[in-house]
């Protein structure tokens, strides 16, 4: 097994009020076994402004904790690995990296595509794009024309006290009937209830991760003073969390991403559990590099995402991303998913090696 720190040019600072990114930096597992080169991302970000996890902090557990369980299966089996790794507490990002290129090799032995192996239904996903913060609202106005240009049908914009009301007035005078979202990543707490409640005028989508990431009780508050949904992001870290916050109406969707959640295994019991529960699910996106965003894809295609996902063209984000093909935008403003076998896509070494700020080779003793 390899681990490489990699950074990216991304084509545009995004910027959240998490902070702001002009690199990408991300944390890639390749795993080799009888000829078979398998693949995982890591979504810890360079600092631990997401959840408490980092890219430093995914490749020493990883590299002390996770690899030598690895070493101990002789099959690629994505749940004994997850069994394995019960001890390791949180870290799910971590988890996830290695549990993903598990999937992938499995994929690869079996010579079929994630979203096969994972009994993935759609050919093709729904896309939405996600706007950073702009310096005005003219330029926010304007980049979401251009998105929608470009084809994407869904819009998301971030939102922070101070960045909400004004922003939503001029897109929707500008653009009535398109559909939008906003994501606060935990900006509120309910002294913002007046502030939270004017949202339902604007015929949101729903209101991503509102109030703190750790705070259940709270959003459930919340949701009873609203109409439009709330959609639960940073929260949601298990599908026993989840399970919880659908009990106690802490949210009326839920936004699932695999690094968050320890991996695909846990996505899909997500998926499974508000598939019962009536609740839509979409796939959110950590500006993925091409190896990511294939697993993401694949989790899409599963029948209770139907929602758009953050999971945009590689064009958005990366001058030149690392896998081909790229993720294009279809003219139905959709992705195709990828049916080749395990992630479904090729990974440029080269431009993996040209990338590359740090590497480590693990290999069982
Ligand atoms: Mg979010």
């Amino acid at each position: 097994m390899e681990l490489r720190t990699i950074k990216i040019p991304l084509v545009s600072a995004f910027e959240s009020s998490i902070g702001t990114e002009e690199f990408k930096e991300a944390l890639i597992a390749i795993v080799r076994k009888d000829g078979v080169t398998a693949y995982g991302e890591c979504v810890a970000g360079h600092g631990p402004w997401y959840s408490e996890e980092t890219i430093a902090s995914a490749n020493y557990v990883i590299c002390q904790f996770l690899a030598p369980l690895l070493f101990k299966m002789d099959i690629a089996n994505s749940q004994q690995f997850l069994g394995l790794s019960r001890n390791v507490r949180g870290n799910n990002m971590a988890v996830a990296c290695v549990e993903m290129a598990l999937w992938d090799l499995l994929g690869k032995l079996k010579e079929q595509s994630i979203s096969k192996l994972i009994r993935g239904e759609k050919r093709e996903v729904e896309v939405g794009v996600a706007v950073g913060f702009q310096p005005s609202v003219h330029a926010l106005v304007d980049k979401i024309a251009s998105s929608l240009a470009d084809g994407y049908r869904r819009i998301k914009i971030k939102i922070k006290p101070g960045y909400d009301i004004q922003p939503l007035r001029a897109i929707r005078e500008r653009f009535p009937n398109i559909l939008l979202q906003v994501d606060a990543n935990a900006a509120y707490t309910l002294n913002d209830l007046h502030l939270l409640k004017q949202l339902d005028e604007f015929n949101l989508l729903l209101i991503e991760q509102p109030l703190a990431h750790d705070d259940l009780f709270n959003h459930s508050k919340l949701q009873k003073q609203l109409s439009t949904p709330i959609c639960l992001d940073e929260s949601i870290r298990s599908v026993e969390i989840a399970l919880q916050a659908i009990e106690i109406d802490a949210c009326r969707i839920i936004n699932i991403k695999p690094g968050r959640v320890r991996g695909l295994e846990c996505s899909k019991q997500i998926h499974d559990l508000c598939m019962r529960r009536k609740i839509p699910v979409w796939c959110g996106g950590m500006l993925e590099t091409g190896i990511g965003r294939a697993f993401n894809v694949a989790l899409a295609s599963l029948p209770g995402f139907t929602l758009p996902g953050d999971t945009s063209a590689s064009r958005n984000y990366f001058k030149k991303d690392i896998t081909t093909p790229e993720f294009e935008l279809t003219n139905n403003g959709t992705l195709e998913v990828p049916l080749e076998p395990g992630i479904g896509v090729q990974v440029n070494e080269k431009l993996v090696d040209s990338y590359t700020i740090a590497k480590n080779i693990l290999t069982p003793e």
